[in-house]
């Protein structure tokens, strides 16, 4: 084991770096050792956590003063890869207040919640201050990159579209909430802002609200109150963003009131928020006016270029643009206008992965370089199958819920190769053991010796009903042919979009959810439904649809304001907004019901006769 005077030393690899341009050269530093660091960061993980319940099982007692390279492959070949379920019996124990070290030898005090959006149900994983650090790390280097493009005035504010979820206490007295909620309320977001220089315009009151719609009322109301001195917009998922500027299209008038008198909504009705948010605004009736005359004319312009128009000292509009994200792409574009929308990097609850060295690199461009300290990661490789056979079981379908790529063994960071497909495999230092995360990334480079990825989908299949298979990815790039139509046919736009397979009855098939804003004509929708279907070009899917063993492709419109309904589903049962994710797919019971309810139309496609 390290003593503590090697600890320290080690920690200092790991973490303390002061400016832009040392944290700029210690991240080069690690990418270019990055085998090397690997190997450390894994032999660190497990001397940290040797002789935990979970790794006893697997390794025992084996001496972690081998070498590296040894104690590399020894890991790989005694420690299975493992899912979320295999954890759990172990995280629910430490929920319930078992002491024992079970996963970490550090005692485990907070345990964060995926958003489970993109799976459906929400997990627990555990929680260390070095998940804080790590957060803190990765905002620091992604603001060193961003500002050697983009420079801001220190000092300055950021219009931050951020909530934190309820914390609570689990049985055993363990804090449980959103990992960005533990982020907001730690030490270490306060020391991010005196890092950047950089404050967020609301107070923790208003970011803690606990009411998403008081938040974004007030960090909205105090975005404009300080317009002048905004650098930059930003949310962590670029959801929130869009959803502020549509809630923005409805609030103006109000919010100017506010600000012309120094008043606030009785929208905003919780004491602390609204003591909060009065004590910092005075009436201020020449920026009521001057933004007031602004949204007259960008209410003739349906809002394009909001951002730059309100907040003229705005740089840029930074958020995770990629994956689930990509959909509100055209959205957030026409509200940035002509600003750079840089995306932001790239992470999970159970560990950040990588950062964006390049921000000036569009959303549809941009990878991740890989922080080799962060966790230890794996990869395996992922290669397309092909269907064997046109089976008309739709019984099947649970079967082929994993059979959507054949794997290679896991490969270490220091093998993957360019242009290949992987999915991720964690070792965290906060007690995940060969974890699998479930994306999909391909390797597009090198920064330095640490690969670069670009985020591909989720690894689940959402769609299949017998032999195809259709993930996330497939289906957005469907719904944006389908959206295509939509648009240069009409001025109706597609707000948020869900799918299901429907295999109630025979032959199943694909049903497509749409949220439209504007008037369409029914023949337009037609179209769209039409051409979403013969737009999956997945081989199984084809060939179903052509021997009719999966039936028409459905398009339900539902009336506007559903999408809003299954994000307050998700809130009211503890997602936090700042990671919401419209979930892709739904079988969930209460979702199909809120959007069976609020079906207006029905069409059914006519491609394939
Ligand atoms: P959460 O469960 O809220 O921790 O969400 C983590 C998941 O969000 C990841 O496993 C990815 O699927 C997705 N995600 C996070 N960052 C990005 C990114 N930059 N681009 C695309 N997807 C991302």
């Amino acid at each position: 084991m390290d003593s503590a005077a090697d600890n320290k030393s080690n920690n200092n690899n790991y973490f303390y770096c002061k400016g832009n341009d040392e944290i700029i050269s210690w991240f080069d530093r690690s990418a270019e050792n990055a085998a090397a660091i690997q190997r450390q960061t894994l032999r660190r993980i497990l001397e940290l956590n040797h002789r935990v319940e979970y790794l006893n099982k697997w390794i025992g007692d084996i001496r972690l003063i081998q070498d590296e390279n040894a104690l590399e492959s020894l890991y790989a070949t005694m420690v299975p890869l493992a899912s979320h379920a295999d954890f759990e019996p172990y995280i629910h124990k430490i929920a319930d207040g078992e002491k024992a070290p079970l996963l970490t030898q550090e005692p485990i005090t907070t345990l964060s919640l995926s958003s489970g959006t993109t799976e459906g149900s929400q997990k627990f994983v555990p929680f260390t201050h070095h998940s804080s650090q790590t957060t803190l790390q990765i905002f620091k280097l992604a603001a060193a990159y961003r500002s050697r493009i983009y420079s801001i005035r220190e000092g300055g504010k950021v219009l931050e579209f951020i909530y934190s979820s309820k914390q609570y206490k689990t049985k055993g007295g363990l804090i449980a909430g959103t990992a960005t909620t533990h982020y907001y309320a730690s030490e270490e977001f306060k020391i991010k802002q005196q890092h950047t220089k950089s404050f967020t315009c609301s107070p923790e009151e208003v970011i803690s609200s606990g009411d998403y719609k008081q938040s974004t009322y007030c960090h909205l109301l105090l975005g404009l109150y300080f317009s002048e001195e905004v650098e930059f917009v930003t949310s962590t998922f670029a959801y929130s963003i869009v959803q502020a500027f549509r809630s923005f299209e409805e609030l103006w008038k109000e919010l100017c009131h506010d600000i012309r008198e120094g008043t606030l909504s009785s929208r905003i009705n919780i004491i602390k928020v609204r003591k909060t948010v009065l004590g910092i605004i005075v009436p201020h009736s020449e920026l009521a006016s001057r933004i007031e005359s602004i949204c007259e004319e960008l209410e003739r312009e349906d809002w394009f270029s909001i951002i730059p128009r309100l907040w003229p000292n705005v740089k840029y509009v930074y958020s995770i643009m990629t994956g689930s994200m990509q959909p509100y792409l055209n959205k957030l574009r026409h509200y940035a206008g002509n600003l750079p929308l840089v995306s932001a990097d790239y992470g999970s609850t159970e560990s950040w992965i990588g950062v964006n060295v390049e921000p000036s690199s569009p959303p549809e461009k941009v990878t991740f370089a890989v922080i080799p300290t962060f966790s230890y990661f794996e990869f395996i490789p992922l290669h397309r199958s092909k269907p064997q056979s046109c089976n008309n079981n739709h019984k099947d379908a649970n079967l082929l819920v994993n059979d959507d790529f054949i794997e290679d063994d896991p490969v270490p960071l220091s093998q993957v190769k360019i242009g290949q497909e992987y999915e991720i495999i964690l070792t965290t230092f906060t007690g995940l053991y060969r974890y699998r995360l479930g994306d999909v990334v391909e390797v597009i480079g090198f920064h330095k010796k640490t690969p670069k990825l670009n985020f591909i989908c989720r690894r689940k299949l959402i769609l299949t009903v017998n032999i195809d298979k259709n993930t996330e990815k497939d289906l957005q790039l469907v719904v944006e042919r389908g959206s295509q139509i939509l648009l240069s046919k009409s001025r109706a736009e597609l707000v948020d979009f869900t799918s299901h397979a429907n295999v109630a009855k025979r032959p199943g098939h694909y049903v497509i959810y749409w949220e439209i804003k504007g008037d369409v004509e029914e023949k337009v929708l037609g179209e769209c439904c039409r051409e979403m279907d013969a737009s999956f070009v997945d081989h199984g899917y084809v060939v179903s649809r052509k021997t009719n063993s999966i039936g028409p492709l459905e398009l339900c419109i539902v009336e506007r304001g559903t999408f809003k309904k299954i994000l307050e589903h998700f809130i009211g049962n503890g997602a936090a907004l700042s990671q919401f994710k419209t979930p892709r797919c739904t079988s969930n019971q209460v979702l199909l019901r809120i959007l069976n309810v609020c079906t207006m139309k029905r069409f059914y496609s006519t491609a394939y006769g």
